[in-house]
């Protein structure tokens, strides 16, 4: 039996208030192959998140265990602030069953997941404009000014990063964002990169 084809691991970043988790929802929704990871954090739950759902919710205790135990593909940890980390685990056993594994991280988490695994596959959620970023930063009613002046200076570093991701995705409608994360997946799966085994067995030669 052909063995099943190692599933992509694709990292989303953009800044908060692109619509990332929007996007990558509808993606999930039409193709029950595409997994999202869910992330660790030290930070409380904000109103209507729900522990193994949002985040995996952990004292600073269980986090620091996580990180003896090499548990985490990528952690972030900034003195006085809280901790993020992304579990190893689900995303080696969810690509191993050949589905792929979004991770919907920062730009440093990205560089770290890109420098420990290659073969991941970057993506940036860009806005159409900048005004069109700051009027959904505010639209959100979950933060206060203070925080959407600290996202809104974050949004503009992040921004910065783009031109280090593979690719780039405009979140103009969900519906055009979906259907371009498509064809990202489709590009990748269609690389000769990821196709070894076939090729070797249409070349009947040495594997490449
Ligand atoms: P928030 O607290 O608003 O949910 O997330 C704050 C930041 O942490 C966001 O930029 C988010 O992308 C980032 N983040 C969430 N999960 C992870 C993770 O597993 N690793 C890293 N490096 N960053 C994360």
């Amino acid at each position: 039996m052909a063995r099943v084809k190692r599933g992509l691991l694709l990292v989303v970043s953009g800044p908060a208030g692109v619509g990332k988790g929007t996007v990558n929802a509808a993606l999930m929704e039409r193709h029950p192959e595409v997994k999202m990871s869910v992330s660790a954090t030290t930070r409380p739950p904000r109103p209507g998140e729900i522990d193994g759902v949002h985040y995996f919710f952990k004292t600073k205790e269980e986090f620091d265990r996580m990180i003896e135990e090499d548990a985490f593909l990528e952690y972030m940890r900034v003195f006085g602030m809280n901790d993020y980390g992304t579990p190893r685990a689900f995303v080696e056993q969810e690509r191993e069953k050949g589905n792929h594994v979004i991770l919907e991280i920062d730009v440093q988490g990205a560089r770290k997941v890109k420098a420990a695994c290659p073969d991941a596959v970057t993506v940036f959620i860009a806005p159409p404009s900048l005004d069109i970023l700051k009027e959904r930063l505010v639209g959100r009613g979950t933060e206060t000014q203070e925080s959407i002046d600290v996202r809104t200076k974050t949004a503009l570093e992040e921004l910065k990063a783009l031109p280090e991701y593979d690719y780039m995705v405009v979140n103009d409608t969900v519906d055009e964002a979906v259907a371009e994360m498509e064809a990202i997946l489709s590009a990748e799966r269609l690389k000769t990169e990821r196709n070894t085994d076939l090729i070797t067995k249409l070349t009947g030669g040495e594997p490449i």
